[in-house]
């Protein structure tokens, strides 16, 4: 099971078929929770160690989307857009939202070797889903922790650039 997720799979577009590179991340290992870009669909994840994660309001329900309520109290995404519950990731090439509903037929299939294991069928629950940078091959599309620093400001809630699959750097 953890083999399989430090895999770059492979998924289409249903709007402009072009493919991308994606990982699935379980939020519960990782202890966070995460939401997606409204404009562009990055991913960002909010460790709840963070000093800075701990500052925002509890929230109803742990590992899964972020609660509304962080929504106004996040840093914009590196694109100008929001990261907002309820937000998709998108295409990297149409940036168009992708379908939960059809990305599940290609990550079925690509996870097809961890038997226990069946996707959600949305981008709320337990597992998220980074994507590839097409121009930066294995550099995900993610944030880590964008909350502003209360001490003061600095760029470590800039775009992550990690080599690792798990999303458990910091
Ligand atoms: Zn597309
Ligand atoms: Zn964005």
């Amino acid at each position: 099971m953890m083999r399989a997720m430090l895999t770059l799979y492979k998924g289409d577009c249903e709007h402009c078929h072009h493919t991308y590179r994606y990982t699935i991340w379980d939020a519960r290992f990782g202890q966070y929770s995460y939401a997606y870009c409204d404009t562009c669909g990055m991913l960002a994840t909010l460790f709840y160690s963070s000093e800075a994660v701990e500052q925002l309001p509890r929230s109803a329900a742990n590992y899964r989307e972020i609660d509304a309520a962080w929504e106004p109290l996040l840093t914009p995404c590196a694109c100008g857009g929001h990261f907002k519950k309820g937000a998709s990731p998108r295409c990297v090439h149409c940036k168009q939202p992708l379908s939960a509903e059809y990305a599940a037929v290609h990550i079925m299939r690509n996870v097809k070797g961890a038997k226990n294991w069946r996707w959600q069928g949305n981008w709320k629950d337990r597992f998220c889903m980074a994507i590839s940078d097409p121009r930066n091959f294995g550099n995900l599309r993610h944030m880590v922790d964008p909350v502003p620093d209360l001490e003061e400001a600095d760029d470590s809630d800039a775009e992550s650039d990690s080599g690792s699959f798990l999303g458990l750097q910091r």
